[in-house]
């Protein structure tokens, strides 16, 4: 197990396709640190998802094992792709599932990016 109590990282996960350009995504920013994408699944008007390039399960490991500046990159695209989409007003929700009970379904760290609508005070756990 890795760090973040999930198996090790899986290069044929689909986000890792995904990065690699085998997989198609409705792609609307990428730099150095992170790529987002169109969640195929949208649960809001605006769901983005965002994810740092470097090879990271979940937010444990990218927590605990990446670099500073590959922090600092990621969580900057993050904000850059919400301003770039208009969201800071009225305003957005993050989110990042990890491991079995945050539901996490796919094992490379991302962040959801919701908006478009009142989104709500939390989200529920069904
Ligand atoms: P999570 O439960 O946090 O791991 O969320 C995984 C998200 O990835 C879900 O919201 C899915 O709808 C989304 N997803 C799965 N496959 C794709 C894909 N090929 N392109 C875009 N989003 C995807």
């Amino acid at each position: 197990m890795t760090v973040s109590g999930l198996p090790p990282y899986d290069d044929t996960n689909i986000f890792a396709r995904i990065l690699r350009g085998e997989i198609p995504a409705k792609r609307v920013y990428e730099d150095e640190w992170a790529l987002a994408f169109h969640d195929i699944a949208p649960q809001a008007p605006n769901h983005v998802l965002v994810i740092p390039k470097g090879k990271y399960c979940s937010f444990a490991d990218f927590s605990a094992a990446a670099s500073d500046a590959e922090i600092a990159g990621f969580i900057r695209a993050v904000g850059n792709v919400a301003r770039e989409l208009g969201l800071e007003e009225p305003g957005y929700r993050l989110l990042a599932n990890m491991g079995n009970h945050g539901g996490q379904e796919v094992p490379h760290l991302h962040v959801h990016l919701f908006g478009g609508r009142f989104l709500g005070r939390m989200i529920s756990a069904g």
